[in-house]
């Protein structure tokens, strides 16, 4: 048994007043972060060294003690603030792979979130009273209506408040953190027979998986047709001259056709990550975004979206291998669809060619069931060696 972690959002119903409110934490939280932001700036500039995120909680609780319209907003929210800062601050000096820049100060359209940290927010019943289910309390905003489809497991570590614009006006969610035992090996709800033991996915944008058993998880017509929709909008976008009324039309329209694709995926992506995270008890994924979304020069929301789907998947086949007691395991994505699968002889091919046919050994198969294989090699290989570093440390 392990420890999961498991998010699962809501959509929030705040009346007038809560949401009034709510806007007002947003409000203070987001001029607290860019004073932050401020400060740590400054102390570069001047090489006086990062401050660690407890010197952080210390600023950002001294900001909101000298501000008289901040004591409304719940003192957790600034703290939450201060990791967020830190966190941010901590990526850029990283150089992180996923090319953070410096912080920056945040406009009120970029920024759209706070949080609550661990018993700053609770169910309950109508009445808000314990045992109940029916409402949400969050700390110093009230008892507000949710969504509620799904039951949370475990404990509620974090609860994150988000808004969202459609159209003209903004919808409300709360993304909720908990953390639970995951299921052991011997308890998954798939039969064992069925557990096949090893499997080496490829991701891409023609079909959705490719695995290195030979099975094609495509990406659905219904999918395509709405992502076809999406780029029709954003091109008219980009016709019109900016801030028309015109222009608000199509963005308004660009916003609603967004959430309904994204829901579609997003769906689409739990029933596939379950699938596969019941089925193989080895999961082996290459460790950054896959090729072809990076190569092809797609523009603007279109390549921002494939991203923001490959990370959706990896997150969603991690927390779900977890709780069927299976592991994921990410490897050097390297040459994957060159090199080839049988002989390991470089065949060079660039994204057009959809076949892998080595001169050297004479394997034809597909490009994206080659790639799969050697990806699963790679992570066989991986295993091999975590395996003798442990036996030699026994013996
Ligand atoms: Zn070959």
């Amino acid at each position: 048994m392990s420890e999961v972690a498991r998010s699962i959002t809501y959509r929030l119903y705040p009346n007038k007043n809560q949401e009034m409110k709510m806007n007002h934490f947003l409000d203070c939280t987001r001029r607290a972060y860019n004073r932050l932001v401020e400060i740590c700036k400054t102390r570069i500039e001047h090489n006086l060294g990062f401050p660690s995120d407890f010197d952080l909680i210390r600023m950002v609780t001294k900001i909101r003690q000298r501000n008289e319209e901040m004591q409304d907003v719940h003192s957790g929210c600034f703290h939450s603030v201060a990791k967020r800062v830190h966190t941010a601050f901590v990526r850029w000096a990283k150089g992180c792979k996923d090319g953070a820049g410096f912080p920056r100060f945040k406009s009120w359209k970029r920024f759209d979130s706070f949080k609550y940290q661990i018993n700053q927010f609770s169910f309950v019943g109508k009445d808000g009273k314990k045992g109940g289910r029916e409402r949400i309390r969050l700390g110093k905003i009230g008892l507000l209506k949710y969504r509620n489809p799904y039951v949370i497991k475990g404990e509620c570590k974090s609860a994150v408040v988000f808004r969202r614009k459609i159209g003209n006006h903004f919808e409300w969610y709360v993304s909720i953190t908990s953390v639970y035992e995951g299921y052991g090996k011997d308890t998954t709800f798939v039969d064992p027979v069925f557990v096949r033991k090893d499997v080496g996915i490829d991701l891409g944008l023609e079909n959705l998986a490719t695995l290195s058993d030979g099975k094609i998880i495509p990406n659905d017509k219904t999918y395509k047709k709405k992502e076809k929709s999406l780029s029709k909008i954003q091109r008219k976008i980009s016709e019109c001259e900016i801030d028309t009324p015109d222009y608000q039309k199509q963005l308004s329209k660009l916003t609603h056709k967004y959430k309904r694709v994204r829901n579609h995926r997003d769906d689409l992506y739990h029933k596939i990550t379950r699938y596969l995270s019941e089925r193989y008890s080895n999961i082996y994924m290459e460790e950054l975004p896959v090729k072809e979304m990076v190569e092809d020069s797609f523009k603007g929301m279109r390549k921002s979206f494939s991203d923001a789907s490959w990370g959706i998947f990896t997150k969603l086949i991690c927390y779900k291998a977890a709780e069927a007691g299976n592991n994921v395991v990410f490897v050097n994505p390297a040459y994957t669809s060159q090199l080839c699968s049988s002989c390991g002889n470089m065949v060079s091919k660039d994204l057009s060619v959809r076949v892998h046919n080595c001169p050297n050994c004479g394997l034809v198969i597909s490009r994206d069931e080659n790639a799969a294989i050697n990806i699963l090699n790679r992570g066989l290989r991986l295993q091999t060696v975590a395996g003798n570093s442990l036996n030699s440390h026994d013996g």
